[in-house]
């Protein structure tokens, strides 16, 4: 059997470990437009900040391709797909043939267009590449940077620049930070906290275009107001990396749409990670869930299944714990549903108690929760959402702390 892998992130290495864990003599065959061995992404940031050295992002000691037994073909981007063929081509016009095929190519950072924005110093946060590039320009010395996008990406970025003693500011077109995975008072306190920390956030702005000769030197916003900067980090979300797959009758959403055995709609394809678009459990449809655990377990259902192993997907749920400085932010599920008309919310707490409750519900089923500090129930209410338990107690009941899973049965 020959499989072809596309993409070396943790989706793609997990797929072919899978692999090799059922069969020691398959072929497997992986590209990447990357040459780094597969890397923690979610730790670029601490690169960045200075509080670890780039030599420890690899998530494998040694050689991870010949322990694995993998072709690897590095620094190649795929330009084209001929799934009739089962043919990938490469951008320097090699074709790769496969009988199996992954599609975990994850996703390419958001570009900002507007006049200016080919300035140097104007960076995306994606890659390992991006953020060498990134200490390049800071190690020559800068003294304002601006970080465009108040999500996850943008909030890391900018808490490293501020560590290095650099005056930062972040742009947000919502009224908060987190916007996507918060609802307004979870945001505002993150705000606040933020800005007691040294960032100053600007939110319902835009930037409109930036000036300068060869970097950039400033970035005028839709407000009218021009800012001083020598570096912009854009964190302005990322898209599906999938331009190769356009000419094939594989269906997509915004992500490839995969079956519970994250097979596409062409046998033999497989998609996982931030490409692929699974079942999301608590918004019951199809989503990305376009974080580091999902595309880690995904990319180990697909490599059974692509080995003949039938193993299903349970679905996906956007979940995130992070620590804002003083506040542990919990994220879980449908926490924000822009229509809120089929569900019941209960919220306790907020900035005057330090923290913070809020429980999302669809009928008697929790879809969606936002923790910010007291965290512990945190798992507990997680596995409730995952497994769709039914609520048949007083719902506020889940907002005590002493509340516990024997309340439930
Ligand atoms: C700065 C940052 C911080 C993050 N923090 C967190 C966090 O705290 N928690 C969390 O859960 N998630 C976090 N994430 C998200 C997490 O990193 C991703 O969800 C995860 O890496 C997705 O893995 P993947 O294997 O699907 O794709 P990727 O990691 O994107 O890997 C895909 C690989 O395929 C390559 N590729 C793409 N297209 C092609 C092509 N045409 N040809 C060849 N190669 C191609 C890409 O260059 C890349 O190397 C963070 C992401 C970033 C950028």
């Amino acid at each position: 059997m020959k499989h072809l892998i596309v993409g070396n992130g943790i989706a793609g290495i997990n797929a072919a470990k899978a692999i090799r864990e059922m069969d020691t003599t398959a072929a497997i065959v992986m590209v990447s437009d990357e040459t780094f061995p597969p890397y923690s992404r979610p730790m670029i940031s601490y690169v960045l900040e200075g509080s670890e050295p780039h030599e420890k992002l690899p998530l494998f000691a040694g050689n991870v391709y010949e322990d694995l037994n993998i072709t690897p073909v590095l620094g190649n981007r795929v330009a084209q797909l001929d799934a009739k063929k089962k043919i990938v081509r490469l951008e320097n016009g090699a074709d790769i043939e496969f009988e199996t095929l992954l599609i975990a190519s994850g996703a390419d950072a958001r570009h900002i267009r507007v006049p200016g924005s080919e300035l140097g110093n104007i960076f995306t946060m994606r890659t390992q590449k991006d953020v060498l590039d990134q200490l390049k320009a800071v190690s020559q010395g800068v003294e304002n940077a601006l970080v465009l996008g108040g999500g996850l990406v943008g909030f890391k970025a900018a808490h490293a620049l501020l560590k290095r003693g650099i005056k930062v500011t972040m742009l947000i077109t919502s009224p908060y930070p987190l916007a996507m995975q918060v609802d307004e008072t979870a945001g505002k306190m993150i705000l606040r906290e933020l800005e007691d920390h040294g960032l100053t956030v600007k939110v319902g702005v835009s930037v409109t275009a930036f000036d300068g000769d060869a970097t950039v030197e400033n970035a005028r916003l839709d407000s009218g107001e021009t800012l001083d900067c020598d570096l912009v980090i854009v964190g302005k979300g990322v898209d599906p990396s999938l331009r190769f797959i356009e000419q094939n009758d594989i269906q997509t959403g915004y992500g490839i749409l995969v079956d519970k055995y994250l097979c596409s709609s062409i046998p033999n394809i497989y998609a996982a990670g931030d490409a692929a678009e699974t079942f999301d459990i608590a918004r019951q449809t199809r989503w990305i869930n376009a974080i580091w655990p999902e595309a880690a377990i995904q990319g180990r259902i697909a490599g059974f299944n692509m080995s003949g192993r039938k193993v299903s997907c349970p679905g996906s749920l956007g979940r995130n714990v992070m620590r804002i400085y003083g506040l542990d932010v919990m994220t879980m599920g449908l926490a924000n549903p822009e229509n809120t008309d089929n569900f019941e919310i209960i919220q306790a707490g907020g900035e005057k108690t330090g923290a913070y409750r809020r429980l999302v519900f669809h009928g008697d089923i929790l879809a969606g929760a936002v923790l910010i500090n007291q965290i512990e129930q945190g798992g507990m209410l997680r596995a409730m959402i995952e497994n769709r338990v039914p609520v048949r107690i007083p719902r506020s009941c889940l907002m005590s702390l002493d509340f516990n899973y024997s309340q439930l049965l």
